[in-house]
């Protein structure tokens, strides 16, 4: 008996935090056709995809130079290494995010400087940036958490009376934008990650960079392969970071898609506000807020969890087969590998309450209505159930 009808009492609806098979079903035939002609030419490294890959990216970001790498924490490194960050020099960023946010500024010998967050945004705060400069300060990496810019203008602004550099973090912000102006069109660098659960996701590892510098530009190529010009010829100690062809062949398939799909996110986005304010959960857990002048792109639906049931509600979720995730459960600064530099707990106080409550819900493109009350119901019954037994 077939049973496609969700709400049919006898059929759960699984729902999976993220469904790339799914995404990619439509495009298969399009993105085997353009691997197939990378296999059959040969030209795997730097090929004709690559730089065409790299027109389509300054384009939709509204910048002079994109600069393909390996990944988006290569990006970040490389932005870091091509600006001559190194030891004595600090770089400010916030605590609440991926690690490669602040490994690559630890790689090159210089000292992280973690900044508290806008509980709202969970965006770094600019009065926060600007009290954490220092003489040694060279550079902020604000990152645009969960497809949101952060508040560019402002730190755009610190930077520039300071003599900073401004390196975005864009890993998960392909398509943003703030007062109109394309996530990595601000700072002096943009970083974006191509890994598959982003908005642009590849088959793979994949980076790219911005910039509207095009010293900077030649320089981040150069460090991107050795730092060798001419051939054989290093003039730095650059590294090896390039995107294969077959990715960018792929990513490119993609990438016409890229609009559309962030438009389908913020449908969903829309959607879960709705159906979680109409089932009154809205006045148990935070929903997400969108700051003004922001083009949010939902790489994450993230909601707070109050009062110590956000991990119960994670495990109730889990075994309604609806898959969530934690984005971040321990904050930057309290990394067992960050120890020496002396932060302890209590040092962020609102990085460490968003790392306590937030829960990041399924988002993809595709997730379908039904799915979506799905969740949301789930979320009203663990709502009802630990309220009984508090009772
Ligand atoms: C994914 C991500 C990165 C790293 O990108 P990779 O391509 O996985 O190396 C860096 N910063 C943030 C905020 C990310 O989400």
């Amino acid at each position: 008996m077939k049973n496609t009808n969700p709400s049919d009492g006898g059929s759960r609806i699984r729902v999976p935090l993220l469904d790339v098979v799914n995404g990619n079903r439509p495009l298969r035939d399009e993105i085997l056709e353009a691997i197939t002609q990378v296999v059959d030419s040969g030209w795997f490294l730097h090929g004709p995809d690559c730089r065409q890959l790299e027109a389509d990216v300054a384009r939709h970001c509204d910048v002079s130079s994109a600069i393909s790498c390996a990944s988006g924490s290569d990006a970040l490194l490389l932005a870091i290494m091509a600006l001559g960050i190194g030891p004595g020099d600090e770089v400010i960023l916030p605590s609440f995010t991926f690690f490669a946010t602040a490994s690559c500024i630890w790689r090159v010998g210089a000292r992280p400087v973690f900044v508290d967050i806008d509980p709202e945004t969970y965006n770094l705060k600019p009065d926060c940036v600007e009290a954490a400069i220092t003489r040694a300060t060279r550079a902020i990496i604000p990152v645009h958490l969960f497809g949101q810019c952060a508040e560019m203008d402002r730190i755009v602004q610190i930077a520039e009376s300071h003599d900073l550099f401004v390196i975005e973090d864009a890993a998960q912000a392909i398509g943003a934008g703030y007062q109109q102006r394309p996530a990595g069109a601000w700072g002096t660098v943009g970083c974006f990650s191509f890994y598959p659960t982003k908005n642009l996701g590849g088959m793979g590892d994949g980076g790219m960079l911005t910039t509207n510098d095009s010293d900077l530009a030649d320089r981040l190529r150069l460090y991107a392969s050795h730092g060798m010009k001419p051939r054989y010829y290093h003039q730095v100690v650059g590294i090896n970071s390039r995107l294969d062809s077959m990715q960018a062949a792929a990513l490119r398939v993609k990438m016409k898609h890229l609009d559309a799909w962030n438009q389908q996110r913020g449908d969903n986005a829309a959607r879960y506000g709705q159906l979680l304010k109409q089932a009154g959960l809205d006045s148990w857990v935070t929903l997400p807020k969108v700051a003004d002048h922001q083009d949010h792109v939902w790489n994450q639906y993230t909601i707070r969890v109050p009062d110590g049931h956000r991990d119960k509600l994670r495990v109730f979720l889990a075994e309604a087969d609806i898959g969530t995730e934690i984005y971040y459960p321990v904050p930057l600064h309290l990394q067992e590998c960050f120890q020496s530099l002396g932060y302890h707990s209590g040092s962020l106080p609102e990085t460490e309450a968003a790392s306590k409550e937030v829960l990041s819900l399924p988002i993809f493109p595709e997730l379908c209505a039904a799915q979506q009350e799905a969740v949301v119901r789930a979320i009203g019954q663990y709502r009802q159930q630990s309220a009984r037994s508090a009772a």
